[in-house]
């Protein structure tokens, strides 16, 4: 079976170049960091990661490797919270399954705490920064709007000392949480609000994961992330566009201080329809049980597309094929399917499975006989070789493959009609047993033809149609969970209301079959092995998978919408 190994695969031609890329030639051949690429990727470990940040950890991570540079693994854990050990532990994982490496390279914000009230003091002294008593509401409303400039704070010309004072015993801890911040002191009547004096410390009294109580100040994300940058020698800050304005003062810090720069790069963000992509998001979908955890299969997550089947290598394909660009737009979700069903192709074994099992009694096949018949593993791989697998008087088929009044163009079993039983025999149908109470279809009585072992004869004989069966005697039981989008709109945030998302909610997004029967050869298949059930898509052993018991997710059907979407879009050129 395939699992989840790296494998060798074609080099694909996807254009790797972009402005990002474009701007690091450029600074290599200016010589701007002395010859150095060092990129970061820097979760807040506020929840899991998505399929948005697999683009930000193929590019950076991708780009490091490419230029022989380095890339770290940052997090930037400036907001205490309960829960955040279990959000980076997860981050670590996702990141070394994606196939990265920070190697020794593992910092936290957290780490730099003190360097970072150290630069703060720096500010103080040197009169650009200032400790301010206005409340948060004040704070707000002095800060004014993109057509009014902001108004000064009362407490903005205090004498440094009286700052330095007040900024050690907020450190001290001598004040409540929210009564007093450090701001930095720009400009109020700046046309950029972030420019508009921005707090860079606060005081929050709660617990952080890694420094305990050690500290009851906090730096603000825009001051810890760019002076962490700087502090860890990272050449190209890359983040997503929403940081664009936040770049002056990312500038405004580093120069001030003058320390180390780092150069922020802004790109647009990855949005994919019939998701949300937002750990905020995500996490109101867990929390109030709409989906079984971060890693439900219908999730964007990570952990969600790992369970559901995703590969790294379609994961990381995909991001190849998006490219990088500096304006926003939504990716069609099918272009994701698309790189997961060309890695599957290329690698998932083929099995036979029934969802919805129709029993068949071959009439003419010798009760006790048994016999193994040969089935290949992957048309698409003939190293993959075959396998043997049960033929038996009794097989299941799919109820849908069976019509007692075939419509137009139903080429498979109806009575009287012949069909291939895949690798197997051509069966004919003579009788339809039913309940007699209910006129339900109970089980169907066929004739076999000896000669056509294999599923094919001598005689020129043709059958139009083939189908996938198990045998009774020698099938398991498996439960099958198909999974349509999670959002039963393309974009389920168009409503202005934040909330509103979840009114959206796909109620048919998860179908469980309890009575599937699958191949003997799948009873012990291990979590996570993928393998492609005949006609039905690719499908991905579940960790709730008992020995026996198999469960399998649906990982993606086997129709390509994405390819119908790209021969539209070429045929409309
Ligand atoms: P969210 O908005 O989902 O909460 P975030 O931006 O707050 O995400 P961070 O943990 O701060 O999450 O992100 C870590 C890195 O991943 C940042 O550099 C961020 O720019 C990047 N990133 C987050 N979402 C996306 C996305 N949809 N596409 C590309 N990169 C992303
Ligand atoms: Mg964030």
């Amino acid at each position: 079976m395939a699992n989840n190994t790296p494998e060798k695969k074609e080099e694909k031609a996807v254009e790797k170049t972009n402005f990002i890329r474009n701007i690091i030639d450029e600074d290599l051949k200016t010589g701007k960091y002395d010859g150095r690429v060092h990129t970061r990727f820097p979760p807040e470990p506020n929840g899991y990661l998505h399929i948005g940040h697999a683009k930000s950890i193929c590019l950076n991570f991708g780009i490091a490797s490419d230029y022989n540079g380095l890339c770290n693994l940052r997090f930037d854990d400036t907001n205490p919270s309960k829960e955040e050990v279990e959000y980076v532990e997860s981050i670590k994982e996702d990141v070394r399954w994606l196939g990265f490496d920070w190697q020794d390279r593992l910092y936290y914000a957290s780490d730099y705490y003190e360097q970072l009230y150290q630069y703060a003091l720096q500010l103080t002294k040197t009169g650009k920064a200032y400790v301010c008593d206005l409340g948060s509401r004040e704070i707000k409303d002095y800060r004014g709007t993109l057509t009014e400039p902001g108004k000064e704070s009362p407490y903005r010309n205090r004498p440094v000392e009286e700052n330095l004072d007040l900024f050690e015993r907020m450190r001290a801890g001598e004040f409540a949480d929210g009564s007093r911040v450090l701001r930095a002191k720009i400009d109020m009547s700046s046309p950029n609000l972030n420019m508009r004096d921005p707090v860079i410390y606060r005081i929050l009294k709660a617990t952080h994961h890694r420094t305990g109580d050690t500290w009851c100040i906090y730096p603000m994300y825009d001051f810890a992330h760019g002076l962490s940058d700087s502090i860890e020698g990272i050449t190209h800050s890359i983040c997503t566009l929403e940081f664009e304005d936040h770049r002056p003062l990312y500038d405004w810090f580093l120069d001030q201080l003058e320390v180390y720069h780092p150069q922020q790069i802004e790109f647009a963000r990855l949005n994919l329809n019939y998701t949300v992509m937002s750990k905020r998001k995500l996490k109101e979908l867990v929390d109030n049980k709409h989906v079984s955890g971060w890693d439900d299969p219908r999730m964007p997550s990570i952990s969600g597309l790992r369970r559901r089947g995703y590969t790294r290598e379609s994961i990381r394909d995909f991001a190849d094929r998006i490219g990088v660009a500096k304006k926003e737009s939504t990716v069609d979700i099918a272009l994701l399917e698309h790189c997961l069903r060309e890695d599957l192709n290329a690698r998932a074994p083929r099995v036979m499975a029934v969802l919805h099992p129709l029993k068949v009694v071959i009439t003419n096949y010798p009760e006790d006989q048994v016999e193994e018949l040969d089935a290949e593993n992957n048309p698409e791989e003939p190293a993959a070789g075959t396998r043997k697998i049960p033929f038996s008087r009794e097989v299941y088929i799919e109820q849908d493959d069976f019509r007692e009044d075939p419509p137009k163009k139903f080429f498979r079993l109806s009575p009287g009609r012949e069909i291939r039983l895949k690798h197997a025999y051509y069966i004919k149908c003579e009788k339809v047993i039913k309940d007699e109470k209910t006129g339900e279809i109970i089980e169907l009585h066929c004739t076999y033809d000896p000669e056509s072992r294999g599923g094919w004869t001598n005689d020129g004989r043709k059958v139009r149609g083939t189908s996938h069966w198990v045998s009774a005697a020698h099938a398991i039981k498996a439960e099958v969970r198909l999974y349509g989008h999670l959002f039963d709109r393309e974009n389920p945030e168009e409503e202005k209301d934040d909330t509103d998302f979840k009114n959206f909610l796909n109620p048919n997004s998860l179908e469980v079959l309890g009575d599937c029967m699958v191949e003997p050869g799948l009873a012990e298949i291990r979590p996570g092995t993928h393998c492609q059930f005949l006609r039905q898509g690719y499908f991905c052993a579940d960790p709730d998978s008992k020995p026996g018991k198999p469960v399998f997710n649906r990982t993606v059907s086997l129709r390509d919408s994405w390819a119908k979407i790209r021969k539209k879009t070429q045929n409309a050129k």
